[in-house]
């Protein structure tokens, strides 16, 4: 835990937050901005600042997030049928603003492309 970190303060409930979801090691809540019907923030508990700071020894708690968490939580936002959008954002360019590692699941409506 980083102990100047948003995120960290939130999964490990320093900062009180309704969590969507929560494991030993994920906690998923509601983006205080919310860009979509369903926008929920799904973050590690351990902090990891970016996708390029993945560890080796963090591989299952990628694949626990992507192939485990997010559909669960999908189904149970209702979601699943038809379609969500899952976003990564990393470092400047990649526009993102809070250094530790977070997916963005959004839903509820029709997605366009190319992002901006
Ligand atoms: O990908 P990026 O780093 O820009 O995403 C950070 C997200 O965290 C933003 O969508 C922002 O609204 C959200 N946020 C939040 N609660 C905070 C700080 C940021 O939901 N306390």
């Amino acid at each position: 835990m980083h102990t100047d970190c948003i995120f960290c303060k939130i999964a490990n409930k320093e900062i009180p937050t309704k969590f969507v979801y929560e494991d030993e090691s994920v906690a998923a809540f509601k983006d205080l901005e919310p860009q979509a019907p369903i926008h929920v923030l799904v973050v590690s508990k351990k902090h990891i600042a970016n996708l390029l700071d993945v560890a080796a020894s963090d591989q299952e708690l990628l694949s626990h997030i992507m192939g485990e968490v997010i559909p669960k939580i999908a189904k149970e936002l209702g979601v699943d049928e038809k379609g969500f959008r899952v976003v990564v954002n990393t470092k400047v360019d990649g526009g993102q603003t809070v250094s530790h590692l977070h997916f963005h699941l959004l839903g509820g409506r029709s997605m366009t492309w190319p992002p901006g």
